[in-house]
């Protein structure tokens, strides 16, 4: 008999017929003689709702109460999914994630989880319960209710588990895996069979919502196998482990934080052969080491430059970007441009 951890997002359960079609596949899945533990997000658009309202109330949105409120999101899905679950004659009981033992730090909105205590959980599947766990929250080590950031509910899911030992963690969404690119962006793009985890904290680290960044880090923490599919044509998905390329295949490396960089905007700037390199000319002199270059598209003849650079080096580079553009525009251009202004972005 395997144990089986199941999550689903707030697509899958964003109406009472998804909540019934997802309480179908979980009593399914029971059925077939596993243990059961699911992760249900906040409804549809749910939890967005509940920022906007706090908004529409108040300015000053205290982390604890913001935390209460938010929530309840999965605390109504939770319930509403033991009830359809009910319906079809499999006995499941939920827990919130203070019940479930979900210990985290006390950072409100964007808690960590420290540790998943779980005995409530492993009592009830031992009962012959499906344990209805909701996602997204936390009670800290002050006894306050928290929350895990925006698409916490994966990391929910990851936790659980790996400290309930669970043979696989099932993450049901609305595409059918985790793809190339984002599907609903680049429609060609390929759906991947399997993904490490360095290559999903990779896609996850750079902005793909498909996965929370925390929860993969979590997952590879402690070796889960994800499953990533779809909760509306229930095919197979994608697989997240940590299967190592083959010898042939492309060596996607880690995501690197480097703190020691500053990225620099010059706005305004005439999109015009050779003034970018009257920019960078004096920086390389003066030892800047640039690494990263963005240029937008223009707009009405300028563009914006972005660059990234060792923090140490923000003095030089400063005066530099201050004296920039040359009296003189290279390459012939007729008109001076209108005057770039420089933004500063360093990390703390
Ligand atoms: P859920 O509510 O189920 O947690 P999310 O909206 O958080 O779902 O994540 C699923 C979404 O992730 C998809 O609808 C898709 O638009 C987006 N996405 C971004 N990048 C990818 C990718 N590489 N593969 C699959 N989906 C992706
Ligand atoms: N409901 C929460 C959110 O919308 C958590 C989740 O869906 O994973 O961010
Ligand atoms: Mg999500």
């Amino acid at each position: 008999m395997a144990l089986i951890v199941q999550k689903y997002g707030g697509t899958s359960v964003a109406d009472p017929d998804r909540m019934r079609a997802v309480a179908e596949n979980i009593a399914f899945t029971k059925r077939h003689g596993n243990d059961v533990v699911v992760v249900p997000s906040a409804m549809g658009k749910s939890t967005d709702n509940l920022i906007k309202l706090a908004n529409d109330v108040s300015k000053t949105q205290p982390g604890r109460e913001l935390d209460m409120l938010i929530t309840t999101g999965e605390r109504i899905s939770m319930a509403l999914l033991c009830m359809a679950l009910a319906d079809l004659g499999i006995e499941a009981k939920s827990f919130t994630g203070s019940q479930a033992g979900i210990i985290t730090d006390t950072v409100h909105t964007k808690a960590k989880i420290l540790e998943v205590k779980g005995d409530r959980v492993r009592e009830a599947l031992a009962d012959g319960k499906v344990c209805v766990v909701a996602g997204f929250q936390g009670i800290s080590t002050d006894k306050e209710i928290t929350s895990l950031g925006r698409g916490g509910s994966d990391t929910t899911a990851v936790a659980l588990a790996a400290a309930l030992n669970a043979d696989a963690c099932e993450i049901y969404t609305d595409v059918t895996g985790v793809f190339t690119a984002d599907p609903r962006i680049v429609p060609q793009a390929r759906k991947l069979v399997h993904v490490n985890f360095d290559e999903m904290l990779e896609m996850a680290g750079a902005g793909s919502k498909v996965l929370a960044l925390r929860s993969v880090e979590f997952a590879r923490n402690h070796n889960v196998p994800i499953h990533v599919r779809s909760a509306f044509t229930w095919e197979h998905g994608t697989w997240v482990t940590s299967q190592e390329p083959n010898m042939e295949d492309p060596i996607i490396s880690g995501v690197v934080t480097d703190m020691s960089e500053a990225k620099v905007t010059v706005v305004a700037v005439p999109d015009r052969p050779g003034i970018s390199a009257a920019l960078f000319e004096p920086l390389a002199a003066a030892n800047v080491n640039v690494d990263m270059i963005v240029q937008n598209t223009s707009h009405d003849g300028t563009t914006d430059i972005s660059f990234t650079m060792p923090k140490a080096d923000k003095g030089t580079a400063e005066a530099i970007v201050a004296r920039w553009p040359p009296r003189s525009v290279p390459r012939g251009s007729s008109t001076m441009p209108t005057s770039p202004r420089s933004a500063w972005s360093v990390p703390a």
